[in-house]
């Protein structure tokens, strides 16, 4: 039976590849998106799909949406540092009122409700790697604070709906992920690194690059988020690939797969509250999804990477 599937940031990097996957299999997706970080290039494939709608819509108001839905998947949020500094007030009304509003409506229509959370409630974590029951490291007043302030609110307003009002919940905790329509100016290391390779440029280290990121590419999470959804459990379960990387290695692997000879150099731009490690315990997703990352570092730059150039040569860029 094809469900009916709502998915707010549906024009974002990650809602787009949901739409995708929803899709294929069968189901009709709602993509719901203001379009302030998201882009209509991303579902621009899917115009005239029969059973694909896009709304232009700010979720942080009161929404209507018209006839049953099954499931309704919170992916809409700025999701980058560079983000939080431009747009504080958006991030924390997306993951604040925007999580009410649209917790409100899987709770009108009985339908389940995944929020994507995020990594960073763990915040500068000092247990590593973070298994789902640290409670995180966060100052709620630094430049990741809008951020990481906001999923946590919508992760304790998800479990209040689920426990007051029965609402049926899944609570993702996503880390870094990166893949094909990532936004190229959002700056993040992926976009700067990768199109820096490919102008021949020097990668920009911030701070001595020692510090770490697990990268996934995003065919693992879409997978681990489809599990989840169609899953039993309640509680939050983080999905990240597991492969741990200080900057500057990942910095050499971006310049050997592009065949870049411009090397690297350290800009002092870390930001304060830039956490030092970042690495999943994927335990839990392991035992209850049986769920693993199945795409390797190299081979998912080796997808991402011509991506870019497509993408920078469509912009003249290149
Ligand atoms: N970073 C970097 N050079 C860049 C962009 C980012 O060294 O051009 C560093 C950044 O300081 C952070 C890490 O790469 O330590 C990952 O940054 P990103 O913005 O991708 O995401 P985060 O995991 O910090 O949310």
């Amino acid at each position: 039976m094809p469900l009916a599937i709502l998915i707010t940031g549906g024009a974002g990097f990650l809602g787009s590849h949901l739409c995708d996957r929803f899709l294929s299999e069968g189901h009709r997706v709602i993509a719901m998106d203001n379009l302030i970080t998201g882009n209509t290039d991303n579902i621009a494939h899917l115009a005239g799909h029969e059973r694909f709608t896009f709304i232009k819509y700010d979720v942080t108001n009161y929404m209507f949406v018209e006839g049953p839905l099954d499931a309704v998947l919170h992916f809409a949020s700025p999701a980058s540092p560079i983000d939080y500094l431009e747009l504080p007030i958006q991030t924390l009304k997306v993951g604040a009122l925007g999580t009410h509003k649209v917790l409100g409506l899987a709770k009108h229509k009985q339908a389940r409700f995944l929020l994507a959370s995020t990594s960073e409630v763990y915040g500068d974590p000092q247990i590593h790697p973070q298994p789902e029951t640290y409670y995180g490291h966060v100052n709620p007043i630094g430049p990741r604070g809008v951020y990481d302030e906001a999923k946590r609110f919508a992760e304790a307003l998800t479990m209040a709906y689920h426990n007051c009002h029965g609402v049926q919940t899944r609570i993702v905790r996503i880390f870094n992920t990166y893949g094909p329509r990532m936004r190229l100016r959002d700056g993040r290391v992926v976009p700067n690194f990768i199109i820096q390779a490919l102008k021949g440029e020097p990668l920009t280290l911030y701070g001595d690059g020692l510090q770490t990121r697990s990268f996934q590419y995003v065919s693992d999470l879409v997978e681990g988020i489809y599990r989840l959804l169609f899953s039993d459990e309640v509680e939050p379960v983080n999905i990240g690939n597991p492969g741990e990387f200080t900057i500057r290695e990942f910095a050499e692997v971006v310049n050997r797969l592009t065949g870049n000879s411009a090397g690297m150099i350290c800009k002092d731009l870390r930001t304060r509250d830039d956490p030092q490690v970042r690495q999943p315990d994927i335990t839990k997703a392991r035992r209850i999804l049986n769920w693993e990352p199945a795409v390797s570092l190299e081979e998912g730059l080796e997808r991402t990477i011509p991506w870019f150039r497509e993408e920078l040569r469509r912009r003249g860029e290149l």
